[in-house]
């Protein structure tokens, strides 16, 4: 993590110095939280919706902060003499600006990843392979945003030779501002699709919204995309001032693509057009983590000679964060846990996954509510369960008020019997309990916010 004098750090975070007699005091790290606060860290107050940082300085000192940001604005700063108080205009910026500032001290190579889906499953697998090669330090969990992206770059250490960093945004102009501060020399976006529809408005501004990644590249830096993506293309294709691009895809256009591709469901095996003879495997299921990989595969060659190797090896022992594509496995079920977030590309991405599980005496899903689709939200809906393939699923269940048009849309092409709504989760889990055989396979899957690992809880209890 950042070690720096306090002289450094306040010029590097724009601030004023009170007195020079502290200057040479020594801060270890970065926090924003006074309950993970270590000794000898910065403590940066931040201005939040419910929250305002600034009234647990005390905290924050008691737990051992070396000095503390301040917004000028802000009441009452801790007495001087306490902790040395750094005085800025606005935390927030202070905190991004040291971030930029550290970044560009260092020799460390940035990868930023952004896309609508599989931003976190590439960053683990990318930084999965590089480490087996260098220094690497990589996004925790998903701290992706305004924050996260400052906290991760401090929290590199000196000697880093590669980060790989997640950019998530809502809206316009976040991943420009998140591309400023990280500087990539490499830059991926894994894919596009609906994920916050309802915030942008259209797939375009989705497109234009993620290329923002490009604004901040370095002098002689590459964009990795997704290159099946129309699109995103075209928009590509039609930027003023172009990086140097590579493409990714299942299309043969592409200058990363899968030569033989297996797709099983517990994993893959795949060759990628450039290296004809080297067979590939990934331990996790489904189209879309080739594409995922291929991502990853184009971005460690950018950076070592030794890259297929490294990228085989890496990716055949690629472990992503919980609850994407989690294969839970209980005496009577196979459960497919992705829980974590849903959108009709990634609804869709999963119950491809599902119907690769051929072995299975049955296989069930049970999706709930997408959110943040926008105007669009109901048609999305319907869609994803118009295109249910009605001979590889047994069973649907619906759950949540939007989801009812996924059920209507699946009603198209399965049996009344095998396709149900429910707004209660607890009827709906006694119900999928009720239908379930040995052998079964149950994808659970919807936006975070209507908590279907609980659905997933009562599956595991049942087994
Ligand atoms: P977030 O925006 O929440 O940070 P993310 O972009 O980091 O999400 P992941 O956490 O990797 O994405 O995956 C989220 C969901 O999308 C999972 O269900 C995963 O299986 C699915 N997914 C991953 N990669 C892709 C892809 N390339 N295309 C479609 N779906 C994908
Ligand atoms: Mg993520």
């Amino acid at each position: 993590m950042i070690r720096r004098t306090l002289q450094r750090i306040s010029e590097l975070a724009g601030s004023s110095f009170p007195t020079k007699d502290q200057s040479r005091l020594l801060v270890v790290g970065v926090s924003i939280d006074t309950r993970t606060l270590r000794k000898g860290n910065l403590y940066v107050p931040i201005v939040g919706e419910r929250f305002n940082g600034h009234r647990f300085a005390d905290a924050a000192i008691a737990a051992g902060a070396a000095a503390v940001l301040w917004n000028r604005n802000e009441p009452t700063p801790p007495p001087l003499g306490k902790v040395p108080v750094l005085m800025v205009e606005d935390t927030l910026v202070a905190l991004q600006s040291l971030a930029r500032g550290y970044r560009e001290e260092l020799r460390t190579k940035v990868i930023g990843i952004t896309g609508s889906n599989g931003k976190t499953s590439t960053k683990d697998m990318l930084a999965g392979c590089l480490y087996l090669s260098c220094k690497t330090h990589k996004t925790q969990g998903n701290l992706n945003n305004h924050l996260g992206v400052p906290l991760t770059l401090l929290d590199m250490d000196e000697d880093t030779d590669i980060a790989v960093v997640e950019m998530g945004m809502s809206g316009l102009g976040e991943i420009e501002r998140l591309s400023w501060i990280a500087q990539p020399d490499l830059a991926i976006i894994t894919s596009i699709g609906e994920a916050h529809l309802g915030d942008l408005g259209s797939m375009r501004h989705i497109v234009q919204a993620k290329l923002e990644i490009v604004s901040g590249l370095r002098r002689g830096g590459k964009l990795i995309y997704h290159g099946d993506h129309l699109l995103l293309s075209s928009a590509v294709q039609a930027m003023s001032t172009k990086p140097q691009c590579l493409t990714f895809g299942i299309e043969g256009y592409n200058d990363y693509f899968p030569g033989m591709l297996e797709l099983c469901a517990q994993g893959s095996k795949f060759t990628v057009s450039r290296f004809p003879g080297v067979e590939f495997e990934l331990p996790l299921a489904g189209r879309h983590q080739i594409l995922n990989a291929l991502a990853v595969i184009a971005a460690v060659l950018e950076i070592t000679a030794e890259g297929t190797e490294i990228a085989r090896q890496g990716l055949a022992q690629a472990e992503i964060t919980g609850m994407r594509n989690e294969i839970v496995v209980t005496e009577d079920a196979i459960i497919l846990n992705d829980t974590y977030k849903s959108n009709p590309s990634s609804a869709k991405a999963a119950l491809e996954t599902l119907y690769l599980w051929q072995d299975a005496s049955q296989r069930i899903a049970v999706l709930g509510d997408m959110h943040d689709l926008g105007e669009q939200s109901v048609s999305l809906h319907h869609e994803v369960g118009a295109q249910i393939d009605e001979n590889r699923l047994d069973y649907l269940f619906a759950y949540g008020p939007l989801s009812v048009h996924m059920a209507d849309g699946a009603a198209r092409r399965m049996t009344v019997n095998r396709v149900y709504h429910y707004s209660d989760k607890q009827a709906m889990m006694e119900h999928v309990r009720s239908v379930l055989r040995p052998g079964a396979v149950v994808l659970v899957k919807s936006s975070r916010a209507m908590q279907l690992e609980e659905a997933v809880a009562v599956l595991r209890e049942s087994g």
